[in-house]
């Protein structure tokens, strides 16, 4: 049955993707964006589409629209954006997610939050289960991200509970791929970036940290089965892949799908980077039949052809973390 679909932080990079399954299931979607870490670009492709409208909006500020579900994508996701503004980050964790969640409420709304893995912080527990409650350092640089996230999960319960509001929350693990903004500073965007301008990689401390890559067609998949599926299960499910893989070991790896010469050098590991961080996804494989599909080999090697198509003087100046 054809839905009206709310994307907030639509234009983003794992949103413009939700925005073009939808579209493509013939849903009616209302794409918002205040396009603080993303361009129109990544939608513009949609713009011509009956069943598909933008709008510029920041959901610190409320809205009045009747949609029938959301997917609540909008938040800087990158260490570098997160901390740009930090106050404002917060702002849209936990005010944007009240004004969301009065729309879900008002209308009845089904509303899937985008939680991530940073509300288990640098991890005592490996791999990470849900029931696994977190080491989060509350007063440290990243801590505007993962608290407001924490706080955003306690509100979609809370709606949940005292409301009746039908929330999905997800828990996503590092996703990389197409459309992720060159200049986030993410570790994958700046390695490829790197790699294929032939500058120096960056890996930060001795580059043995840990992280478990997602592909974006695997996490979209993980989304849309969450939002559609059954109605006793409301998560928080972990999203991500499995494959834990060291800094360095990425770094090697993507020198070798480019043909990169590039060198690799050391700088300071940020505060608070977390040690290491695998998914346990047991949850997501009983509760909605997921595994993900594609080896980090396999999507490194289509994010890096993408990186070769696109024209970085297109994107936005960076902002001053990016490295
Ligand atoms: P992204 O930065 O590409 O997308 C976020 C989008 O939200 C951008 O288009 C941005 O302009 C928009 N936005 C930010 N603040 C807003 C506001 N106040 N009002 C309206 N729009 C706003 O990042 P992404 O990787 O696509 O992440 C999307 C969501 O998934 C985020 O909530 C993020 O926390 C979550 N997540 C992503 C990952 C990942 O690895 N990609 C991991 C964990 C969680
Ligand atoms: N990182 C790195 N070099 C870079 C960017 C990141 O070594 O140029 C490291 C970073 O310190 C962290 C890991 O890569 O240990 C993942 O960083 P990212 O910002 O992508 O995500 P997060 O730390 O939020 O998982």
């Amino acid at each position: 049955m054809i839905k009206r679909i709310l994307v907030t932080g639509g234009a983003g990079f794992l949103g413009s993707h939700i925005c073009e399954r939808l579209v493509d299931e013939g849903h009616d979607v209302i794409c918002l964006d205040n396009f603080f870490t993303s361009q129109k670009t990544n939608v513009s492709h949609l713009l011509d589409f009956p069943n598909f409208e933008l709008i510029r909006h920041d959901i610190t500020l409320p809205i009045h629209l009747e949609v029938d579900q959301i997917y609540n994508m909008a938040c800087p996701a990158a260490p570098g954006h997160y901390q740009y503004n930090p106050i404002k980050t917060i702002k849209t964790s936990v005010l944007g997610s009240i004004n969301m969640l009065g729309i879900a409420k008002r209308c009845g709304a089904r509303i899937l939050q985008a939680s991530t893995s940073e509300i288990y912080g640098d991890p005592e527990v490996h791999p990470q289960p849900e029931s696994y409650r977190g080491s989060v350092n509350p007063i440290g640089p990243r801590a505007c991200y993962d608290e407001g996230k924490r706080v955003a999960e306690t509100l979609f319960m809370d709606y949940h509970r005292s409301n009746r509001v039908d929330v999905r929350i997800v828990r996503i693990f590092n996703t990389y791929g197409p459309r992720m903004h060159p200049y986030d500073g993410r570790v994958v965007s700046n390695f490829i970036r790197q790699a294929i301008g032939g500058e120096p990689i960056t890996i930060f401390g001795e580059g043995d940290q840990t992280r478990s890559f997602c592909y974006r067609d695997d996490l979209v998949d993980a989304i849309l089965a969450m939002m559609n599926g059954p109605d006793d299960f409301i998560g928080p499910v972990n999203i991500g892949n499995q494959g834990e893989f060291t800094i360095r070991q990425l770094a090697e790896l993507v020198i070798e799908l480019s043909g990169s010469s590039s060198e690799l050098v050391r700088k300071p590991l940020p505060p608070d980077d977390p040690t290491r961080r695998q998914p346990d996804i047991t949850l997501a494989r009983e509760r909605l039949g997921w595994e993900p599909q594609v080896s980090l080999r396999e999507g490194l090697a289509k994010t890096i052809e993408w990186f070769q198509s696109i024209r970085l003087a297109d994107y936005r100046p960076p902002t001053p973390n990016y490295s």
